[in-house]
């Protein structure tokens, strides 16, 4: 067994939907710990849970669901990434297609002026 830091805790629920992936801190300031679930229906599952304890106004998520939702969200903002990626490339072919064009250009001038 081995408890979150919550340093990072109000940055990551700025930038991420608070309800959604690992949940490292209860909504009532105390971090989650990460518990081994003895029950018979989950046996051996872990879960998140509220370091004071778990209660019904205390957090409480299966670990499993938290990571399928940030691999989701992660998925999700690597494509976007991907995108923007693309997006760059195609800008630097272009810009570089304009400054090759500006060069020449330029060159050209040069060459009036010398004769
Ligand atoms: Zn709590």
């Amino acid at each position: 067994m081995y408890s979150l830091s919550c340093v990072s805790g109000n940055s990551y629920r700025r930038c991420l939907n608070a309800e959604r992936g690992t949940l490292i801190q209860c909504w009532c300031g105390e971090p989650s710990k990460i518990f081994t679930s003895g029950s018979a229906t989950n046996p051996g599952r872990l879960y998140y849970c509220c370091a004071k304890g778990y209660n019904k106004r205390h957090l409480f998520k299966w670990a499993d669901e938290c990571l399928v939702e940030e691999v989701e969200d992660i998925k999700s903002l690597i494509s976007g990434m991907n995108k923007d990626i693309s997006e760059f490339r195609l800008n630097v072919a272009r810009l570089e297609k304009e400054i090759k064009g500006m060069k020449t250009e330029s060159g050209r001038k040069g060459e009036e002026c010398m004769s």
